[in-house]
């Protein structure tokens, strides 16, 4: 649904307001946000520098190796416990480069046990189940694309009935997660009801890595401290405004370096 349909009981996505760091903060008190990857970095250092320019004060990025990943990202290979235990963690983002094996399964898991925000994307959304969930109290924020979300329906015991405003309510409540449900029309919902959509995006979003990139601009704006459901909505937000900034035909790491744009018209 676009902007002209939106729902009685949701709110349209608008321009955030958002505060620049208080004038004593350093990189530990504006968010520190670990990146959980796997043996192919591509997808998780795309989310990372995304996740640079959105907000947060220090991103990690956990992977196997430091090939092939840009020297400005800092990267720990691990053990992930260790990474993730780090008591200044205030949020995770898994999913992107993750993989799908035994090892990925691991590093959920791991991920999930978390007393933090976890924002879960791609891979993770295709290892995602009332199972893996049962454990889990502190917020959850899902951002699957169409495929994702029929999957996670699926997984949940979902007939994925009613209007994607609907699915993604239902889906929210039966994860006890937050849902970005990803598209053209981009809708977000909480556990408690509350529902927001987004104006339609730039149609040239419809491009390899960009879910990536937003779910990077969701993880870094939880990181720093917001409420989970307000700080998806400004990410959602900003990911759009990039987008719109871009103009026509841009990749994803064009994508990710218009976040800051994005983020300056919202100070
Ligand atoms: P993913 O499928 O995970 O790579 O995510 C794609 C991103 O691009 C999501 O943020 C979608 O909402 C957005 N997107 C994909 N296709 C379109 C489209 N045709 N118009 C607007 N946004 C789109
Ligand atoms: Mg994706």
């Amino acid at each position: 649904i676009g902007l002209g349909t939106v729902p009685d009981a949701a709110q349209a996505i608008a321009r955030p307001t958002l505060r620049a760091p208080a004038a004593d903060s350093h990189k530990y008190t504006r968010g520190f946000l670990a990146v959980v990857g796997g043996a192919m970095p591509g997808a998780a250092v795309l989310a990372a520098m995304a996740a640079q320019g959105s907000g947060a004060g220090y991103v990690k990025l956990f992977a196997d190796s430091k090939r092939n990943v840009p020297a400005d990202l800092v990267v720990d290979e691990g053990p992930l416990a260790d990474v993730l235990g780090d008591d200044r963690n205030t949020a995770v983002l898994v999913g992107p480069g993750l993989g799908r094996d035994g090892t990925a399964r691991e590093r959920l898991a791991i991920a999930l046990a978390e007393a933090v925000p976890v924002v879960a994307d791609a891979d993770a959304l295709v290892l995602l189940g009332p199972r893996a969930l049962a454990a889990r109290a502190a917020p959850l924020v899902v951002t699957p694309h169409e495929g994702e979300l029929v999957a996670l329906e699926r997984a949940f015991g979902l007939d994925g009935a009613g209007t994607r405003p609907d699915r993604a309510l239902a889906l929210a409540t039966a994860a006890g997660a937050i849902v970005v449900a990803k598209g053209p029309d981009t809708v977000v919902a909480a556990p408690d009801g509350r529902l927001a959509c987004a104006a339609r995006g730039s149609s040239w979003l419809s491009t390899a890595g960009t879910g990536d990139v937003l779910a990077g601009v969701i993880a870094s704006r939880v990181a720093t401290g917001v409420e989970p459901f307000a700080a998806t909505c400004e990410a959602v937000w900003l990911h759009a405004e990039a987008a719109r900034l871009c103009g026509p035909a841009f990749t994803a790491g064009q994508l990710a370096e218009q976040v800051p744009a994005a983020l300056a018209a919202c100070l």
